[in-house]
Formats: structure tokens, sequence, C-alpha cells
């Protein structure tokens, strides 16, 4: 099996002047293409810092990081804007859907920095709001949507441009729990479909509907399983 991530010894520091706080202590990991990742952890553990390396918005301190056979630990800014743009999809807690734009525009928008033509971007977003089963409310705006169906236009954004990794930072966490499981039903069809999956949830019960579990403790991971 391929890895598409290879973590070795990753370190990651936040400075407070000149101080440095270590909040990553050398993190090893390896996930193999098609897997569904729970990372989970107390508050303050690292999974956010850790995910925001994985989906090349911030570089670590220290250590190796080879996503999809590719070194990105030292890649300068605009090659690691390439890398994010072309091979993941991140999404968030906090929706991030512009209110003004439909849930189709919302979807096709990383289209646009990706310079794609407006055909194309439209067929495309339609094509990921299908995906997430959405496709006959592509026409709404955000404040006609339910919580649990921007979150699948959220969904649908980042898969818009086919990424080899979905990330996830609490993807449930401003979600009913009838809502998240419907969430967590859908990561798991979109595994079932090809792509690899890695989300961070501190419910149990919802990290349940992954196959492995990644815990994280005071920037270190405490342990791996199968699930
Ligand atoms: P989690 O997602 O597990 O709650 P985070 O990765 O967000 O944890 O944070 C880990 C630690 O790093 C916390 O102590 C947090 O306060 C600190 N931290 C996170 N982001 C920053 C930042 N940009 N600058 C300074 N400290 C930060
Ligand atoms: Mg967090």
């Amino acid at each position: 099996m391929n890895s598409i991530i290879h973590l070795e010894q990753i370190l990651k520091n936040y400075y407070m002047g000149t101080q440095a706080i270590p909040v990553l202590k050398g993190v090893s990991l390896d996930i193999h293409q098609n897997e569904y990742v729970a990372l989970m952890g107390p508050s303050g553990s690292g999974k956010s810092t850790l995910m925001n390396i994985l989906g090349c918005l911030d570089t670590p301190t220290g250590g190796k990081y080879v996503l999809n056979g590719k070194d990105v630990s030292k890649m300068p800014d605009d090659e690691l804007a390439n890398v994010r743009n072309g091979e993941i999809g991140f999404v968030f807690q906090q929706f991030n859907l512009l209110p003004r734009l439909t849930a189709a525009e919302n979807v096709a928008l990383p289209l646009i920095y990706a310079g794609v033509g407006k055909k194309e971007r439209l067929e495309r977003a339609m094509e990921a709001l299908k995906q997430v089963g959405l496709e006959t409310r592509s026409h709404h705006k955000s404040n006609e949507l339910s919580g649990g169906q921007i979150q699948r236009v959220a969904i649908a954004r980042a898969l818009v441009n086919n990424p080899s990794l979905l990330l996830a930072d609490e993807p449930t966490g401003n979600l009913d729990s009838k809502t998240s499981v419907e969430v967590m039903e859908l990561f798991s069809q979109i595994q079932q479909a090809g792509n690899t999956v890695v989300l961070v949830t501190h419910e149990e019960d919802i990290a349940a509907y992954a196959k492995r579990i990644v815990r994280l403790r005071d920037g270190l991971i405490e342990s791996d399983r199968l699930n």
C-alpha cells in the first residue's frame, strides 16, 4: 500500500515573543490511500495544529512530511499553495460559506482560483453537489439551508478539485447528533468512493464511524488502533 501521508518526528512550536512553545513534540504517522482515520484527543493536544500541517496550511518547525511522495516539510509558500489546491480538500468546523453566493457558486470557488472556465466550473460544482446529495439545492443561499446542508455544501467545495486527501477539523462540532451521523455517513461514502479521509472529533460515537483512531495527547501520539 502507498502512504499518502508520511510523518517523521514532526515538531511544531509557536512563539510568544522569543519564547518557543512546543505544541507537537515528535509525531510520526503513516496514512495509506483510502483510509478513514479519526484524530482524537483533549482540547489543546495539538489536533488542529497537526491538521493544518497535514493540509499544507502551515509547515512544521522540524521533522519530515512526505505527501503523495513529495517532501513538503520545507517547501516555499507558493509551491505549498499549489500542492494544497491540487491535492487537498479541507472542511472546517465553521462552515465558511460566503452568504451572498449560492451553494453552487460556493462550491465552484476553488475552481476560480484554479483558472477553470465558467461553464466547466458550474458543471463540476453540480457534480460535487450531487456527490453530497444536494443537487436540488444548488441555487439556494446559506440562509435557505439547514446546518447539515451547509456543511454538505462545504464538503462538496472541498471535493470539487478531486483531491486525493480530504481533511476535516471537527466537521460535526456545530451540528446536532442526528445531523452529525448523516455527515459521518457521507464521509464513509466518500471514503468508499476512493478518497482518503482524516477528520478530527472529540466525540467517541462520531469517531466510531472511522476505520482507525489515532489519539493525540500533549503533542504526542498516545495510541493508534483500528476500529
Ligand atoms: P486542539 O485542536 O487539539 O484543541 P490546537 O492545535 O488548536 O489543539 O492547539 C494546541 C496548543 O497550541 C494549545 O495550547 C493552543 O493554545 C496553542 N496554539 C494553537 N494555535 C496557536 C497559535 N497560532 N499561536 C500560539 N499558540 C497556539
Ligand atoms: Mg482544534
